[in-house]
């Protein structure tokens, strides 16, 4: 698909965000925020509910001011001009149509707005929902449409105006599953054939991971972490990254060994060893283990990382069961199965050391 390619290549080199904090009253939604978006990239804005990103979008958007700090777009200062002016389009997570208009209209409104000619505006107008396939429905009212073919209008209505940065906050996230990643494929395929600069908003890591050329962590207002998603997923910097990658065991213990570039720390039963992801200098460091990296030991081979659990729940999910045990010190580990276990039987589990990764901090914003 190749509609209005021309018009839409990148139009700028870099977008900065200096210093920018953004308080409601004492709280501070947004902490000194420095971030770069090249023209072209794809950056999700990643991080559980509160954590900044939509104050930061709409600071981004112009919809908010900011309480110090600058936007740069190349070498124009934007963040005094209102949101019209900045040449962003925006999609939200209701899609926010006309109800009353159909879908042409709706596509067409900003056009209008800005008062271009009739042809013109046609002729973009028909590029947009060829775009995103919706040239069918153009006389429909939104009301007639599927949630998708919805959220399908309110991205045409964004790309019509040929924006210079296309803004989304959880575009998706009141579409169904399977809807749902059909329209992740849709929005990553327009944002390459149109050449858009997008940053995107989700609390959704597969989302961010599976969309974004760069993925950017949020955490209380402040950026925790900023890298491919490859970097994101297999680096985590903290447990609080961790865990949002899928690192679901965060098992803190005590330390009982550092050595050969390796750390080992042990309760009464559970020992874990593996590789230390910062400086460890405290008694205690927490071992972060994905589900699907512990597997069940064949009782011969391996020596270090054995574990013993009581199951206590086991899901079906297809492929393989999830499952919840408990060891003899009362940790909690998830992991998964190739076949449900009954509930109070006893599994020797096995994880590489290399996929044990150790951090000196606690878990969880309570221990911080
Ligand atoms: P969600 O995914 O739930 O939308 P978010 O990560 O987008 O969360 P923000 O909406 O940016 O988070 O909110 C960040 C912080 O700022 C939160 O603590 C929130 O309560 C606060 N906040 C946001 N908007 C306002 C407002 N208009 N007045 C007061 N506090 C606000």
């Amino acid at each position: 698909m190749t509609v209005a390619i021309e018009e839409n290549r990148v139009r700028f080199s870099e977008l900065r965000m200096e210093g920018v904090t953004r308080r409601f009253g004492p709280a501070v939604a947004l902490d000194r925020i420095d971030l770069r978006i090249k023209g072209g990239e794809f950056l999700a804005l990643l991080g559980p509910s509160g954590c900044g990103k939509s104050t930061a979008l709409n600071c981004l958007a112009g919809l908010l001011p900011l309480s110090a700090g600058e936007i740069w777009l190349d070498e124009e200062r934007i963040d005094g001009l209102p949101p019209e002016r900045r040449e962003f389009g925006m999609v939200f997570q209701n899609y926010a149509l006309f109800p009353h208009l159909s879908v042409r209209k709706n596509v067409a409104f900003g056009l209008a707005v800005r008062r271009m000619g009739k042809a013109e505006t046609a002729r973009r107008v028909d590029d947009a929902l060829r775009l995103v396939e919706l040239t069918e429905h153009a006389h429909k009212l939104p009301g007639q449409l599927s949630g998708g073919q919805q959220q399908r209008v309110a991205i045409a209505r964004a790309v019509v105006l040929r924006p210079r940065l296309v803004l989304m906050d959880e575009p998706l996230s009141n579409l169904d599953a399977k809807l749902r990643v059909q329209m992740r494929t849709e929005i990553r395929r327009m944002h390459q054939d149109l050449g858009l600069t997008t940053v995107y908003v989700t609390h959704d890591q597969e989302e961010a991971l599976a969309l974004a050329d760069r993925v950017v962590v949020l955490r209380d207002g402040r950026i925790e972490q900023s890298g491919t998603p490859e970097e994101v997923y297999t680096y985590p910097s903290s447990t609080y990254i961790a865990g949002f990658m899928g690192y679901r065991n965060l098992l803190e213990m005590p330390v009982v060994s550092k050595d050969g570039g390796r750390v080992t720390i042990a309760d009464r039963e559970l020992r874990l060893t593996g590789v230390p992801q910062e400086k460890i200098t405290g008694a205690h460091a927490v071992a972060a283990v994905r589900p699907e990296d512990f597997r069940l030991a064949d009782g011969t081979s391996e020596k270090r990382n054995l574990l013993t659990v009581r199951v206590e729940v086991s899901e079906f999910h297809g492929r393989e069961v999830a499952a919840e045990g408990v060891t003899g010190d009362g940790h909690v580990v998830h992991f998964r199965l190739p076949e449900r276990v009954a509930p109070g039987s006893r599994v020797e589990l096995t994880v590489p050391e290399e996929r044990v990764l150790v951090f000196g901090e606690s878990p969880g914003p309570e221990e911080d």
